[in-house]
């Protein structure tokens, strides 16, 4: 062979080794789209038409909202302009109750929710408090967003003990929850907060003339961009509550609600939606509480529904046993309660698209919810399927899988 020929024999083996390589990339990168678009295609969050999914916000430049879903294919549609830009606006608030001395929290959690969702979509915050809020508290939390912000004052009755609890027995109760280390088991306050929470925060004055509420604690994290407004989701699909995670509650905590529960369904069975999710609350068709619930402190819901009869009827009846005082009743549970009993259970709703952590709890979307958005939380440290979680239950209660 002369140089010349095993010059040309090299370069033709390079070209050959250069082609292989170029060909396998090119495989390699079909199949992880191939994936993606499998993925994509399984994507049934949202069950209605793809008009929900576009009309938002539209042309963020993401896949999300690129998606058009139509009720058996999925396609991606093209991005027709760089900027997010809001067709409508939900009748809704940011809720958040606080203390003044809850600020480095509250600026905490706003600029996650400003940077996840509010930045695009502007509704107004309110903020709640049973004292007046101070200059400081009111100006920094003003400096974090460019949306309508307001601070009510709690009226006393909606916030304190009523003066017919028996403060004696409540003392007991807390003194015996506390030697029984619960957490908050000797906190008046708290049990304030529940109860408030509970049955009084969405006649507050300041939402009166809202419908749907996102509810907002101190030192929460957002962990997604979310790319479509979830009011007009749960507008749009008759939804009425919606959360992220679901728990148990620890049981001494409500020692007798589920009697009580089980006494108002007696006395007012016209209230119990035939299709509810009574399955999510108890294992033996009623006859006990399983300590399953959402947990409040995020919520995107409907206050029409806690303004309506039904649950009116169910806060009074509840209250009127002294629980949140007696033992230490949380506004979760009795939440939870009601929309899983008073509501179709096709009205209750998983964000499982928002990623949101709440102390050491934590839900993260897993594929293919994944893929709507840039989520920076870790999947595999999500809350879904370990200890303590009651979303496969309420899987099962809702499809029959757990
Ligand atoms: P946890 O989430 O159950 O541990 O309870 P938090 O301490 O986070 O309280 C729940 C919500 O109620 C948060 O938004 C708090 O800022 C608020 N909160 C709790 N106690 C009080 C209180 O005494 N006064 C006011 N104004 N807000 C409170
Ligand atoms: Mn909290």
């Amino acid at each position: 062979m002369t140089i010349a020929s095993a010059f040309a024999a090299g370069v033709r083996i390079r070209t050959l080794v250069f082609l292989f390589c170029f060909n396998a990339l090119l495989y390699m990168s079909f199949s992880v789209l191939q994936d993606d678009l499998r993925a994509l295609a399984s994507y049934h969050l949202y069950s209605s038409s793809s008009a929900n999914v576009t009309s938002n916000v539209t042309g963020s430049g993401t896949i999300a909202s690129n998606i058009v879903q139509t009720d058996d294919s999925i396609t991606l549609a093209p991005d027709l302009s760089p900027e997010p830009q809001i067709s409508r606006k939900a009748n809704a608030t940011l809720v958040f109750l606080a203390r003044n001395s809850d600020l480095q929290g509250v600026l905490k959690s706003m600029e996650s929710v400003e940077t996840h969702f509010n930045q695009r979509f502007g509704y107004p915050w309110i903020f709640l408090n049973e004292d007046e809020f101070t200059n400081e508290f009111k100006e920094s939390v003003q400096l974090k967003t460019n949306a309508s912000v307001q601070f009510g004052v709690i009226p006393s009755r909606h916030w304190y003990q009523p003066d017919w609890i028996d403060e004696g027995k409540a003392e007991q109760a807390r003194n015996a929850l506390k030697a029984a280390g619960v957490i908050y088991a000797d906190s008046v306050s708290y049990r304030n907060m529940c109860r408030f929470n509970s049955g009084f925060f969405f006649h507050h004055p300041l939402l009166q003339q809202y419908r749907y509420y996102w509810r907002i604690e101190p030192d929460v994290d957002y962990f997604c961009q979310l790319q479509y407004d979830p009011f007009d989701y749960l507008e749009d699909n008759n939804k009425t509550y919606g959360f992220t995670i679901a728990l148990e509650e620890l049981g001494q905590t409500v020692t007798t609600l589920w009697q009580a529960v089980k006494e108002f369904m007696e006395q007012y069975p016209e209230y119990i939606h035939p299709n509810n999710a009574l399955a999510f609350l108890s294992d033996n068709g009623g006859e006990t509480f399983n300590l399953c619930h959402f947990w409040s402190n995020f919520e995107i819901a409907d206050m029409d529904f806690w303004r309506g009869e039904a649950y009116t009827k169910f806060f009074e009846f509840l209250d009127s046993k002294g629980g949140f005082y007696y033992e230490r009743w949380g506004d979760a549970p009795i939440h939870s309660i009601a929309a899983a009993l008073f509501l179709d259970k096709t009205q209750l709703h998983f964000f499982n698209d928002i990623g949101y952590q709440h102390s050491n709890i934590m839900h993260c979307p897993q594929q293919p919810a994944f893929l709507t958005g840039s989520c920076t939380c870790n999947r595999v440290l999500s809350i879904d399927y370990r200890r303590y979680s009651c979303l496969p239950r309420y899987n099962k209660m809702l499809n029959g899988k757990w």
